[in-house]
Protein backbone atom coordinates (compact mmCIF):
# COMPACT_ATOMS: atom_id res chain seq x y z
CA UNK A 1 0.00 0.00 0.00
CA UNK A 2 1.15 3.32 -0.79
CA UNK A 3 0.23 6.58 1.39
CA UNK A 4 1.04 9.78 -0.11
CA UNK A 5 0.85 12.65 2.32
CA UNK A 6 -0.42 16.58 1.47
CA UNK A 7 2.00 19.28 0.46
CA UNK A 8 1.46 20.61 4.01
CA UNK A 9 1.11 17.07 5.89
CA UNK A 10 3.35 16.76 9.72
CA UNK A 11 5.19 13.46 8.38
CA UNK A 12 5.90 12.19 11.88
CA UNK A 13 2.24 12.70 12.98
CA UNK A 14 0.82 10.43 10.18
CA UNK A 15 3.86 8.13 10.57
CA UNK A 16 2.81 7.69 14.82
CA UNK A 17 -1.14 6.93 13.69
CA UNK A 18 0.36 4.41 11.04
CA UNK A 19 2.77 2.81 13.62
CA UNK A 20 0.01 2.76 16.11
CA UNK A 21 -2.05 0.48 13.68
CA UNK A 22 0.78 -1.73 13.61
CA UNK A 23 1.82 -1.40 10.44
CA UNK A 24 5.03 -1.48 9.51
CA UNK A 25 6.16 1.73 7.40
CA UNK A 26 9.19 2.96 5.07
CA UNK A 27 9.26 6.77 4.00
CA UNK A 28 9.73 7.72 0.26
CA UNK A 29 11.42 11.06 -0.04
CA UNK A 30 10.48 13.91 -2.41
CA UNK A 31 13.99 15.67 -1.90
CA UNK A 32 13.96 16.17 1.86
CA UNK A 33 10.25 16.08 2.26
CA UNK A 34 8.79 12.56 3.25
CA UNK A 35 6.36 12.57 0.23
CA UNK A 36 4.75 8.59 1.16
CA UNK A 37 4.58 6.07 3.05
CA UNK A 38 5.15 1.96 2.13
CA UNK A 39 2.86 -0.21 3.60
CA UNK A 40 4.87 -3.86 3.07
CA UNK A 41 2.26 -5.60 5.50
CA UNK A 42 -0.32 -6.75 3.36
CA UNK A 43 -1.81 -8.81 6.10
CA UNK A 44 -2.52 -5.90 7.57
CA UNK A 45 -6.68 -5.60 8.74
CA UNK A 46 -6.64 -1.84 8.31
CA UNK A 47 -8.22 -0.67 5.45
CA UNK A 48 -7.09 1.16 2.84
CA UNK A 49 -10.62 4.30 3.99
CA UNK A 50 -9.31 4.16 7.67
CA UNK A 51 -5.88 5.03 6.64
CA UNK A 52 -6.99 7.91 4.18
CA UNK A 53 -9.10 9.63 7.29
CA UNK A 54 -6.36 9.85 8.81
CA UNK A 55 -5.34 14.01 9.25
CA UNK A 56 -2.37 14.52 6.70
CA UNK A 57 -3.43 12.11 3.77
CA UNK A 58 -3.92 12.81 0.80
CA UNK A 59 -4.20 9.45 -0.86
CA UNK A 60 -4.17 5.70 -0.61
CA UNK A 61 -3.15 3.32 -3.18
CA UNK A 62 -4.31 -0.31 -2.40
CA UNK A 63 -2.19 -2.61 -5.11
CA UNK A 64 -3.86 -5.87 -5.75
CA UNK A 65 -3.04 -8.58 -3.02
CA UNK A 66 0.02 -10.92 -4.11
CA UNK A 67 -0.94 -13.90 -2.80
CA UNK A 68 -5.12 -13.49 -1.69
CA UNK A 69 -5.78 -17.36 -1.42
CA UNK A 70 -2.44 -17.56 1.27
CA UNK A 71 -4.32 -14.01 2.90
CA UNK A 72 -7.49 -15.82 3.41
CA UNK A 73 -6.51 -19.22 4.16
CA UNK A 74 -6.62 -18.73 8.09
CA UNK A 75 -4.38 -19.93 11.02
CA UNK A 76 -5.90 -23.87 10.92
CA UNK A 77 -5.12 -26.52 8.09
CA UNK A 78 -7.25 -29.46 8.23
CA UNK A 79 -6.31 -32.62 6.87
CA UNK A 80 -8.89 -35.33 6.56
CA UNK A 81 -9.98 -34.49 10.20
CA UNK A 82 -7.22 -33.44 12.16
CA UNK A 83 -6.52 -29.95 12.63
CA UNK A 84 -3.09 -28.35 12.28
CA UNK A 85 -3.27 -24.83 14.42
CA UNK A 86 -5.47 -23.29 16.56
CA UNK A 87 -5.18 -25.41 19.18
CA UNK A 88 -2.86 -27.78 20.58
CA UNK A 89 0.58 -28.58 18.58
CA UNK A 90 0.64 -31.31 16.50
CA UNK A 91 3.86 -33.82 16.23
CA UNK A 92 4.64 -35.06 12.67
CA UNK A 93 7.60 -37.91 13.99
CA UNK A 94 9.00 -40.70 11.97
CA UNK A 95 12.25 -41.72 10.13
CA UNK A 96 14.37 -39.90 7.75
CA UNK A 97 13.23 -42.47 5.10
CA UNK A 98 11.34 -45.44 5.30
CA UNK A 99 13.89 -48.09 5.84
CA UNK A 100 11.96 -51.39 5.95
CA UNK A 101 8.68 -52.84 7.03
CA UNK A 102 9.38 -54.39 10.22
CA UNK A 103 11.38 -51.20 11.14
CA UNK A 104 8.42 -48.33 10.32
CA UNK A 105 6.10 -50.57 12.06
CA UNK A 106 8.55 -50.56 15.36
CA UNK A 107 8.93 -46.50 14.85
CA UNK A 108 4.85 -45.97 14.46
CA UNK A 109 4.31 -47.95 17.79
CA UNK A 110 6.60 -45.53 19.38
CA UNK A 111 5.24 -42.56 17.27
CA UNK A 112 1.89 -42.98 18.31
CA UNK A 113 2.25 -44.14 21.99
CA UNK A 114 4.35 -40.13 22.50
CA UNK A 115 1.70 -38.49 21.24
CA UNK A 116 2.12 -37.61 17.43
CA UNK A 117 -0.39 -37.28 14.79
CA UNK A 118 1.08 -37.71 11.86
CA UNK A 119 3.84 -40.67 10.69
CA UNK A 120 6.62 -39.07 8.28
CA UNK A 121 9.32 -41.28 6.14
CA UNK A 122 10.77 -40.79 3.02
CA UNK A 123 9.64 -43.25 0.02
CA UNK A 124 11.42 -40.80 -2.16
CA UNK A 125 14.23 -38.59 -1.24
CA UNK A 126 16.31 -35.76 -2.05
CA UNK A 127 19.53 -36.72 -1.75
CA UNK A 128 22.44 -34.17 -2.38
CA UNK A 129 24.63 -37.33 -3.86
CA UNK A 130 23.47 -39.18 -6.65
CA UNK A 131 24.82 -42.46 -4.77
CA UNK A 132 23.03 -41.92 -1.96
CA UNK A 133 20.05 -43.80 -0.49
CA UNK A 134 17.59 -42.87 -2.90
CA UNK A 135 14.14 -44.05 -1.20
CA UNK A 136 12.37 -47.08 -1.52
CA UNK A 137 9.83 -45.83 -3.56
CA UNK A 138 6.04 -47.55 -3.84
CA UNK A 139 7.18 -50.19 -1.34
CA UNK A 140 8.02 -47.77 1.14
CA UNK A 141 4.54 -45.78 0.23
CA UNK A 142 2.98 -49.30 1.08
CA UNK A 143 5.04 -50.22 4.41
CA UNK A 144 4.46 -46.21 5.66
CA UNK A 145 0.17 -46.35 5.26
CA UNK A 146 0.37 -49.64 6.86
CA UNK A 147 1.84 -48.90 10.13
CA UNK A 148 0.34 -45.66 10.27
CA UNK A 149 -3.14 -47.37 9.88
CA UNK A 150 -1.84 -49.72 12.58
CA UNK A 151 -1.12 -47.47 15.24
CA UNK A 152 -4.06 -44.70 13.97
CA UNK A 153 -1.49 -42.22 12.35
CA UNK A 154 -1.64 -39.61 9.28
CA UNK A 155 0.84 -40.46 6.91
CA UNK A 156 3.08 -37.00 5.54
CA UNK A 157 5.30 -38.10 2.57
CA UNK A 158 7.10 -36.35 -0.24
CA UNK A 159 6.20 -36.19 -3.32
CA UNK A 160 9.91 -35.96 -5.14
CA UNK A 161 8.69 -35.28 -8.67
CA UNK A 162 6.03 -34.80 -10.97
CA UNK A 163 5.55 -38.23 -11.90
CA UNK A 164 5.25 -39.30 -8.08
CA UNK A 165 2.43 -37.21 -7.22
CA UNK A 166 -0.49 -39.76 -8.11
CA UNK A 167 1.31 -42.51 -6.08
CA UNK A 168 1.85 -40.31 -3.01
CA UNK A 169 -1.74 -39.21 -3.18
CA UNK A 170 -3.27 -42.76 -3.02
CA UNK A 171 -1.25 -43.43 0.58
CA UNK A 172 -0.55 -39.84 2.45
CA UNK A 173 -2.72 -37.71 3.75
CA UNK A 174 -0.33 -34.95 3.49
CA UNK A 175 1.59 -34.39 0.73
CA UNK A 176 4.97 -33.14 1.22
CA UNK A 177 7.25 -30.77 -0.89
CA UNK A 178 10.77 -30.63 0.03
CA UNK A 179 12.77 -27.49 0.71
CA UNK A 180 14.68 -28.14 -3.20
CA UNK A 181 11.01 -28.29 -5.06
CA UNK A 182 9.86 -25.67 -3.12
CA UNK A 183 9.71 -23.12 -6.32
CA UNK A 184 9.23 -26.06 -8.68
CA UNK A 185 6.20 -24.50 -10.25
CA UNK A 186 5.13 -27.68 -12.18
CA UNK A 187 4.82 -29.65 -9.36
CA UNK A 188 3.47 -27.15 -7.44
CA UNK A 189 0.45 -27.55 -10.09
CA UNK A 190 0.21 -31.01 -10.03
CA UNK A 191 0.17 -31.11 -5.87
CA UNK A 192 -2.52 -28.63 -6.08
CA UNK A 193 -4.65 -30.68 -8.69
CA UNK A 194 -4.77 -33.35 -5.79
CA UNK A 195 -6.89 -31.26 -3.77
CA UNK A 196 -5.01 -32.68 -1.02
CA UNK A 197 -3.86 -30.59 1.85
CA UNK A 198 0.06 -29.77 1.26
CA UNK A 199 2.93 -29.12 3.60
CA UNK A 200 5.38 -26.70 1.99
CA UNK A 201 8.44 -26.57 3.26
CA UNK A 202 10.90 -23.63 2.56
CA UNK A 203 13.33 -23.55 0.05
CA UNK A 204 17.14 -22.99 1.95
CA UNK A 205 17.34 -19.10 -0.22
CA UNK A 206 13.83 -18.49 -0.27
CA UNK A 207 12.31 -14.59 1.19
CA UNK A 208 9.32 -15.07 2.81
CA UNK A 209 7.39 -14.11 0.23
CA UNK A 210 8.47 -15.73 -2.27
CA UNK A 211 7.22 -19.14 -0.02
CA UNK A 212 4.15 -17.46 0.37
CA UNK A 213 3.74 -17.32 -3.12
CA UNK A 214 4.62 -20.58 -3.43
CA UNK A 215 1.76 -21.30 -1.14
CA UNK A 216 -0.27 -19.40 -3.57
CA UNK A 217 0.39 -21.80 -6.21
CA UNK A 218 -0.97 -24.86 -4.68
CA UNK A 219 -4.26 -22.88 -3.39
CA UNK A 220 -4.58 -21.31 -6.62
CA UNK A 221 -4.47 -25.12 -8.49
CA UNK A 222 -6.73 -27.10 -6.00
CA UNK A 223 -5.28 -27.63 -2.81
CA UNK A 224 -7.68 -27.06 0.19
CA UNK A 225 -4.97 -26.19 2.34
CA UNK A 226 -1.11 -25.27 2.82
CA UNK A 227 0.67 -25.70 6.16
CA UNK A 228 4.15 -23.96 6.08
CA UNK A 229 7.32 -25.70 7.10
CA UNK A 230 10.31 -23.80 7.81
CA UNK A 231 13.17 -25.98 8.14
CA UNK A 232 16.23 -23.37 8.42
CA UNK A 233 17.77 -21.78 5.61
CA UNK A 234 21.15 -21.08 4.49
CA UNK A 235 23.48 -19.34 7.18
CA UNK A 236 27.19 -18.85 6.65
CA UNK A 237 28.32 -20.86 9.63
CA UNK A 238 28.55 -24.91 9.25
CA UNK A 239 28.27 -24.84 13.64
CA UNK A 240 24.35 -25.54 12.62
CA UNK A 241 23.23 -27.60 9.59
CA UNK A 242 20.70 -24.79 8.58
CA UNK A 243 19.80 -21.46 10.31
CA UNK A 244 16.31 -21.69 12.29
CA UNK A 245 14.52 -18.16 11.19
CA UNK A 246 12.22 -18.04 14.10
CA UNK A 247 11.85 -14.53 13.04
CA UNK A 248 9.87 -15.87 9.78
CA UNK A 249 7.78 -18.53 11.95
CA UNK A 250 6.31 -15.42 14.19
CA UNK A 251 5.55 -13.48 11.92
CA UNK A 252 3.08 -16.51 9.52
CA UNK A 253 1.52 -17.10 12.71
CA UNK A 254 1.30 -13.76 14.41
CA UNK A 255 1.14 -11.59 11.54
CA UNK A 256 -0.35 -13.71 8.17
CA UNK A 257 -1.87 -15.93 10.74
CA UNK A 258 -1.13 -18.99 8.89
CA UNK A 259 -0.95 -22.93 9.89
CA UNK A 260 3.47 -22.80 10.20
CA UNK A 261 5.36 -26.01 11.54
CA UNK A 262 8.80 -26.08 12.61
CA UNK A 263 11.37 -28.86 11.53
CA UNK A 264 14.14 -28.70 14.11
CA UNK A 265 15.78 -32.08 13.22
CA UNK A 266 17.03 -30.41 9.54
CA UNK A 267 16.96 -27.06 10.53
CA UNK A 268 20.26 -27.97 12.81
CA UNK A 269 21.68 -31.68 12.04
CA UNK A 270 22.01 -32.38 15.32
CA UNK A 271 19.50 -34.38 18.03
CA UNK A 272 20.98 -32.62 21.02
CA UNK A 273 19.23 -29.38 19.38
CA UNK A 274 16.54 -30.82 18.29
CA UNK A 275 14.21 -30.58 21.29
CA UNK A 276 15.63 -26.88 22.78
CA UNK A 277 14.65 -25.48 19.49
CA UNK A 278 11.22 -27.30 19.04
CA UNK A 279 10.13 -25.43 22.07
CA UNK A 280 11.35 -22.38 20.79
CA UNK A 281 9.61 -22.93 17.83
CA UNK A 282 6.36 -23.40 19.88
CA UNK A 283 7.07 -20.50 21.87
CA UNK A 284 7.29 -18.56 18.89
CA UNK A 285 3.86 -19.77 17.54
CA UNK A 286 4.57 -22.73 15.50
CA UNK A 287 1.18 -24.82 15.50
CA UNK A 288 3.16 -27.91 15.03
CA UNK A 289 6.94 -29.70 15.32
CA UNK A 290 8.25 -32.28 12.47
CA UNK A 291 10.61 -34.17 14.75
CA UNK A 292 13.16 -37.15 12.89
CA UNK A 293 13.72 -40.04 15.00
CA UNK A 294 14.90 -43.47 14.57
CA UNK A 295 15.44 -46.97 17.00
CA UNK A 296 19.13 -47.32 15.79
CA UNK A 297 20.10 -43.89 14.59
CA UNK A 298 23.83 -45.40 13.66
CA UNK A 299 22.68 -47.30 11.71
CA UNK A 300 20.34 -45.09 10.24
CA UNK A 301 20.29 -44.84 6.16
CA UNK A 302 20.35 -41.26 6.19
CA UNK A 303 20.31 -38.27 8.50
CA UNK A 304 21.05 -40.36 11.14
CA UNK A 305 22.97 -37.62 13.56
CA UNK A 306 19.94 -35.47 13.55
CA UNK A 307 16.98 -38.73 14.39
CA UNK A 308 16.24 -38.37 18.09
CA UNK A 309 16.60 -42.35 19.38
CA UNK A 310 12.70 -43.85 19.62
CA UNK A 311 13.24 -44.16 23.33
CA UNK A 312 13.42 -40.13 23.50
CA UNK A 313 10.48 -39.47 21.92
CA UNK A 314 7.72 -39.42 24.69
CA UNK A 315 9.51 -37.44 27.13
CA UNK A 316 10.78 -35.06 24.31
CA UNK A 317 6.70 -34.48 23.37
CA UNK A 318 5.69 -34.63 26.32
CA UNK A 319 8.24 -31.57 27.63
CA UNK A 320 7.05 -29.46 24.28
CA UNK A 321 3.43 -30.28 24.98
CA UNK A 322 3.66 -28.11 28.13
CA UNK A 323 5.08 -24.71 25.95
CA UNK A 324 2.61 -22.21 24.75
CA UNK A 325 2.91 -19.36 22.60
C1 LIG B 1 12.52 -34.32 4.62
O1 LIG B 1 11.74 -33.78 5.42
O2 LIG B 1 12.53 -35.53 4.42
C2 LIG B 1 13.49 -33.51 3.85
C3 LIG B 1 14.22 -34.04 2.89
O3 LIG B 1 13.55 -32.24 4.25
P1 LIG B 1 13.97 -30.92 3.43
O4 LIG B 1 13.18 -30.92 2.17
O5 LIG B 1 13.53 -29.84 4.39
O6 LIG B 1 15.44 -30.97 3.24
MN1 LIG C 1 15.96 -36.17 6.70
Amino acid sequence: MIVTLRPNADADSVRRELVARGLWVTALHDGARVAHYLIADASSATSPDALRRIDGVAAVADAAPAHPRVDAHGPVADVRGAAIGGGRPTFLCGPCAVESEARIHTIAAKVAAAGATFLRGGAYKPRSSPYAFQGHGEDALRWLRRAADAHGLKVVTEALGEGDVGLVTEYADLLQIGSRNMQNFSLLKAVGRTGRPVMLKRAMAATVEEWLLAGEYLLAHGAPSVVFCERGIRGFDPSTRNLLDLGAVALLAHVYKLPVVVDPSHATGRRDLVLPLARAALAAGAAGVMIETHDDPGCALSDGPQALPLHELRGALQALGTVTS
